[in-house]
């Protein structure tokens, strides 16, 4: 329940505030708004087209924050009542991003009537939506763009024209690659954390060949943060920057064929468990050679609630928000996927658990990969005290007992129908 009682870092009253969240209908949008109204007096002005993920929390009326959670389904690509909603804010919170399943909602609303529902008061925002998923970036490199800057554009500059706080989010992958993926496999420099830790105020941002398309998505957030960041410098915006590295957990994306199209490609933590669900060996793009750290969803979302409810230590910051302790490389949590999966549904492990795909068959021309993503924690924890507690193993568990509970049905039913000849 929401306590009255709340204060900041610095020991000062927190007072209820109205955020425009947009995105809010996605995976990280939907834990925060759960957040938001279990713990916080916080009223939110959630914006998406879509609100599966947030339905247990908008229904039935007598839930007891009904009154602190609105509903507005609108394309903020082009619909005059996101600057109207944005005024209302005392916090803007962006969290777009733009899978290809979502586009093909957005395209069929582009020719329909979009509904929206009243609000009211004061407001802040929060800006999630945007495309994010690798098999996008290369091939709908131009829904990329447009999606993570262009449709950005109106977002900042509203905050910017009406003084609204704005937290915007950015991605880990506006890093690109290490430096030391550029030295020679054998280098003792290679070795060097100067060389592969990624640092907010000090790594450079290295990108492929504009030919490899996967980096349309990397250098389209990178010109919106700059954007976001010259707002700051020059008019006086007040902003924070989230950098995720790879948040995981419930809700995130679909499971092809379920709740998204069949021949559709989520993150991997969807793909594989994709995989384990439907009893077919994991697929390992390139060997599975590339290096990832994961943090817990919910561990990622007290460092927001931190940024929300800290403005003084938030403001013109850049975050990265990730578990450095959790590295693995993609093999490697394949296969623990695998072990926990079995503990968690019962289910044996089948006899050949992975298999090798090319980028090329997997994702198409124009892919390439980071190879290694280790958030360097220095700002996070100077500004707002944060670190994240759960293990990767434990993280898997409750994720792939989600997974588990949600899916196994209908995975079982799916595979039961007879093919249409
Ligand atoms: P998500 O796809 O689950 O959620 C994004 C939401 O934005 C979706 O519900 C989508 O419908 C909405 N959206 C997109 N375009 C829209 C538009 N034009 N109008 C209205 N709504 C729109 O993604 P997520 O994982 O929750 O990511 C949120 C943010 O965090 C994004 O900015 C993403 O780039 C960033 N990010 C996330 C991760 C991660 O680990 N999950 C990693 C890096 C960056
Ligand atoms: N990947 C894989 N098999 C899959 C899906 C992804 O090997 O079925 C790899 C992908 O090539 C990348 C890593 O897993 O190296 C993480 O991919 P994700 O889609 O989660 O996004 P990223 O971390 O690259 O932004």
């Amino acid at each position: 329940m929401a306590s009255p009682a709340r204060v900041d870092l610095d020991g000062t009253p927190i007072k209820a505030m109205t955020i425009c969240m947009i995105g809010a209908g996605g995976f990280i949008g939907s834990h925060l708004c759960e957040k938001l109204m279990a713990e916080t007096p916080h009223k939110v002005l959630a914006v998406d087209v879509y609100n599966d993920k947030i339905k247990h929390l908008l229904e039935p009326n007598t839930l007891p924050w009904a009154d602190r959670i609105q509903f507005h389904r609108i394309n903020i690509k082009h619909d005059s009542r996101l600057e109207g909603l944005i005024k209302m804010a005392d916090l803007v919170l962006s969290v777009l991003f733009m899978q290809s399943v979502a586009i093909s909602v957005m395209r069929s609303m582009e020719r329909s009537d979009l509904i929206a529902v009243d609000c009211s008061k004061r407001t802040d925002t929060i800006n999630l939506a945007a495309i994010c998923t690798p098999a996008d970036y290369n091939t709908r490199p131009l829904d990329t763009i447009y999606s993570n800057f262009i449709d950005a554009l109106p977002v900042v500059k509203y905050c910017s024209e009406n003084n609204k706080r704005l937290i915007h989010f950015s991605t880990c992958e506006i890093y690109g690659k290490t430096i030391a993926s550029f030295l020679p496999k054998d280098h003792p420099l290679r070795q060097d954390p100067d060389f592969y830790v990624l640092k907010e105020d000090a790594s450079p941002c290295i990108f492929g060949p504009i030919e490899k398309q996967r980096w349309s998505y990397a250098c389209a957030k990178q010109l919106i943060e700059r954007l976001v960041y010259a707002e700051g410098a020059e008019n006086g915006l007040e902003f924070t920057i989230v950098r995720p590295f790879n948040w995981i957990g419930p809700r995130m994306d679909f499971i092809p064929g379920v709740d998204g199209p069949s021949e559709g490609v989520p993150r991997v933590l969807a793909c594989f468990s994709n995989n384990l669900l439907r009893g077919e060996p994991l697929k390992l793009v390139d060997g599975g050679i590339s290096q990832r750290t994961f943090v817990y969803i919910k561990d990622a979302i007290e460092a927001v609630m931190l940024m929300i409810e800290n403005p003084a230590r938030a403001n013109g910051q850049i975050f990265n928000v990730g578990n450095p302790n959790n590295e693995v490389t993609v093999k490697q949590l394949a296969e623990m996927m695998t072990e926990v999966y079995s503990k968690v549904s019962g289910e044996p492990i089948i006899e050949v658990p992975t298999v090798d795909v090319s980028s090329k068959e997997f994702y198409g021309e124009g892919y390439d990969d980071s190879d290694k993503r280790i958030p360097d924690m220095t700002i996070i924890n100077k500004q707002l005290g944060w670190n994240p507690k759960t293990s990767l193993w434990d993280l898997l568990e409750s994720t792939l007992t989600y997974q588990h509970r949600t899916y196994a049905e209908a995975i079982k039913q799916a595979i039961a129908k007879p093919v249409a000849s």
